[in-house]
């Protein structure tokens, strides 16, 4: 993973853009990415353009990632996709975990912590989504409901599995709502998880460990939150739907870094 650890910078197109919007947008960004060639990129598009995007990456740096996966290679699971079938179709990246399917799909700490080891089997980086409510965070239960989810999920794992994990941690109330965490909150909760993975797995790891920050990121707000010690880069969703604004959260992100190497 140290090799990645530089700004990365995920787009997670959640349940937008058809094939052909999809290759737009992709163009469009592999046309702007010698720009912030320092950064690593990693599109994420619905499963049914994640081919389409693959072919227009090809021959760039940028990394193409999926939403989700199931835990099983094949079988009699209606609707579900596996490791084996991403791979296949150009992926190396795998949202696992997010709060959308946390909050609409049942998805528990329990289903995260199989889809990683899924993940990790057929070589896929997972990028592991963390968070709380709003209502958890004004009753101050933001850390514990953090170690609780990370604790059931991933630090049961060695550390040579767990090396290969990227980390989001991704506010519920933050998401989608135009309303980020100021740089501060982001910074308790990341230098917080860090300080986990550090007493779990030792300093090493944790130094080398890349947690993004996500939640309303948007160009003007990215170069405060990437200005942080423990924020090694941003899972954007809304604002990864315009190649200009993705790009321009890049850019800011590696300006930032720059600052604190
Ligand atoms: C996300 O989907 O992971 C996300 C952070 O969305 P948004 O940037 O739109 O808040």
């Amino acid at each position: 993973m140290g090799g990645l650890k530089k700004p990365v910078i995920a787009g997670n197109w959640k349940m937008h853009k058809t094939i052909s919007e999809a290759r737009i947008l992709a163009e469009e960004v592999v046309r702007k990415s010698p720009e912030v060639s320092t950064a690593t990129l990693i599109l994420i598009p619905p499963f049914t353009a994640i081919a389409e995007v693959k072919k227009v990456v090809a021959g760039s740096q940028l990394l193409v990632g999926a939403q989700n996966l199931f835990w099983e290679d094949q079988g009699p699971f209606t609707g579900e996709i596996s490791p084996v079938q991403l791979k296949e179709a150009g992926c190396q990246v795998v949202i696992i975990g997010h709060s959308e399917r946390r909050q609409h799909f049942g998805e528990t700490d329990e289903t995260v912590r199989k889809k990683v080891l899924a993940a990790l089997r057929h070589d896929l980086i997972p990028v592991v989504c963390t968070g709380e409510t709003l209502e958890q965070r004004e009753k101050g239960q933001t850390l514990p409901v953090i170690k609780n989810q990370l604790e059931q999920s991933v630090f049961s794992m060695e550390a040579d599995k767990f090396e290969k994990i990227i980390l989001a941690y991704e506010p519920i109330w933050a998401i989608g709502t135009g309303r980020h965490a100021t740089p501060e909150q982001a910074e308790e909760v990341q230098s917080f998880i860090r300080n986990l993975i550090a007493e779990r797995y030792g300093k090493i790891v944790a130094d080398y460990a890349i947690i993004l920050y996500g939640g309303s990121v948007k160009p003007d707000n990215s170069f405060s939150l990437m200005k942080e010690k423990d924020v090694d880069g941003f899972l954007i969703g809304g604002a990864s739907l315009e190649a200009e604004s993705f790009v321009a959260i890049a850019r800011e992100a590696i300006r930032a870094y720059e600052g604190k190497k």
